[in-house]
């Protein structure tokens, strides 16, 4: 009763260290600079509308700047975004997803979901490429020419 000791209330929720995306300084002061940027490998994890979109963070205007213009180069893939889209909506819905919930989930057109899942499939069948394998399990692949 008599031992009143300090709350021990840090402000953890305010002042969380960042790390710079660039550096990898740790940035406790929270002078850290941020920028939005374009990135079509990015869905939110629930959030539609911040999709395709990448936050940054620099210890420095100069680094944020270097950041900014990193990304400007990377090429915007609308099929890449898609397909982010497309598997968010498959896990919401715990793997198990028709086309029309697809659709609704999405808010896509068939067209931009047929691209999406070709996007996709092109990463995997690449992906076999690369690692070597037997291939894609079904051979109907395309020969050139
Ligand atoms: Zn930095």
């Amino acid at each position: 009763m008599t031992d009143r000791g300090e709350p021990d209330a840090g402000d953890e929720n305010e002042a969380l260290p960042e790390l710079c995306d660039l550096c990898g300084t740790v940035v406790a002061d929270s002078t850290e600079l941020y920028a939005v940027v374009p990135d079509s490998s990015v869905v939110h994890a629930v959030d539609p509308r911040l999709d395709g979109k990448r936050m940054v963070v620099g210890c420095s205007r100069e680094h944020l700047a270097e950041l900014v213009e990193q990304y400007k180069g990377r090429p915007f893939i609308d099929a890449e975004l898609w397909a982010g889209k497309i598997g968010r909506a498959i896990e919401a819905r715990g793997g198990k997803v028709t086309p029309e919930e697809l659709t609704e989930e999405t808010g896509l057109a068939e067209a931009q979901i047929e691209l999406g899942m070709l996007w996709q499939n092109l990463g995997a069948l690449r992906w076999h490429q690369r690692f070597g394998g037997e291939g894609p399990p079904e051979s109907t692949e395309d020969r050139p020419g």
